[in-house]
């Protein structure tokens, strides 16, 4: 999770194509200014695709952006979310309150409802990785102590109608859209692609700019998820592409190969710091796998990647544990 910041816009909505708006909403998150909802076409109302995080005024940011095409609220008829992210289902509940309308999500959501569930047991539980990857104690206290002032992100929680998965149908005026599973941004990850128009929804698996993001500790090997997922995606026939964050783009395989090359420097400036250093924990790799985009508002976040790096370079053979408490790395 990245540190708040201030927020200075408010939403914005616009028309991408006919039946397909993009709803631009701000985000308090340092780096990460806006993050994408989509309005689909569909009969008298839409089907809105994620919803943006619960913040204040965050659900006028919302309103404003869909009054700006022509909507409000409660023409939302079903409420799609690509994944389980903050900016994505935050106000999920709030829209469902105002609309009436079921929500469609993947079942393996349990990398954000389970934190909701008790928050101070996640907040202990992320403490204790920070500290086992060599994390200082004062810097993680300041951490903390920021969390603890935090709010959830969540209007209230998720009520799910339908488990979104492979073989679910997505109706609008736009067409049928379907859904693909897509983890390693998220275990909860999906896109939908609209075949005859060539569209897909890539949520925050493919976004504007390249940019890569995986939860830990859900899964064995987020990386090797995430690639994988590039060859669902890079199998599709898209000749547009509606992100969860930044601008539509038409050139879905530059992106794909993108990802794919920004995977392999980062996995190679690993090994590369780790054959440097002889021994180290994730912590003493940030420095120099990341230069100046490592500041304390960015920190949490480089590090749950890099324990994901470690740990794909740990199941592929190329690096091992070296010592526990805090765990220490080294290249094999
Ligand atoms: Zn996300
Ligand atoms: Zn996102």
């Amino acid at each position: 999770m990245r540190k708040p910041t201030r927020r200075t816009e408010t939403g914005r909505g616009e028309r991408v194509l006919r039946g397909v708006w993009r709803l631009r909403l701000p985000l308090p998150w340092a780096g990460v200014p806006h993050c994408n909802a989509w309005a689909l076409a569909r009969g008298d109302g839409i089907v809105l695709v994620d919803c943006g995080m619960d913040t204040r005024g965050s659900l006028r940011d919302l309103e404003r952006a869909l009054e700006q095409v022509g909507f409000a609220l409660a023409d939302v008829r079903l409420l799609i979310c690509t994944h389980a992210h903050l900016d994505h289902c935050g106000q999920a509940a709030s829209v469902q309150a105002r609309s009436g309308c079921e929500l469609w999500l993947h079942p393996r959501h349990e990398h954000l409802t389970a934190s909701l569930d008790d928050r101070d047991a996640a907040l202990a539980r992320r403490i204790e990785i920070a500290r086992q990857s060599g994390v200082p104690e004062a810097p993680l206290a300041r951490w903390a102590e920021d969390r603890k002032e935090q709010s959830s992100g969540m209007s209230g929680p998720l009520e799910v109608a339908r488990d979104l998965l492979p073989g679910v149908v997505v109706e609008t005026d736009a067409g049928a859209w379907q859904v693909y599973e897509t983890p390693g941004h998220a275990p909860s990850h999906v896109v939908l692609h609209q075949p005859e128009r060539r569209l897909m929804i890539s949520g925050d698996h493919l976004l504007g700019r390249i940019s890569l993001y995986f939860d830990h500790g859900w899964t064995p090997d987020p990386v090797q998820e995430f690639l994988d997922s590039l060859d669902v995606v890079d199998g599709l026939d898209v000749r547009l592409t509606l992100s969860g964050h930044g601008r539509p783009f038409t050139d879905l395989r530059g992106h794909v190969d993108g990802n794919r090359a920004l995977v392999r420097e980062r996995l190679d400036a690993v090994l590369g710091a780790l054959r440097d250093r002889g021994e180290a924990t994730a912590f003493d790799l940030l420095p120099g796998v990341y230069g100046d985009k490592l500041m304390p508002e960015t920190a949490a976040w480089l590090l749950t990647k890099m324990l994901c790096y470690l740990e794909h370079l740990e199941a592929t053979g190329s690096v091992q544990r070296a010592g526990a408490d805090p765990v220490r790395w080294s290249a094999t």
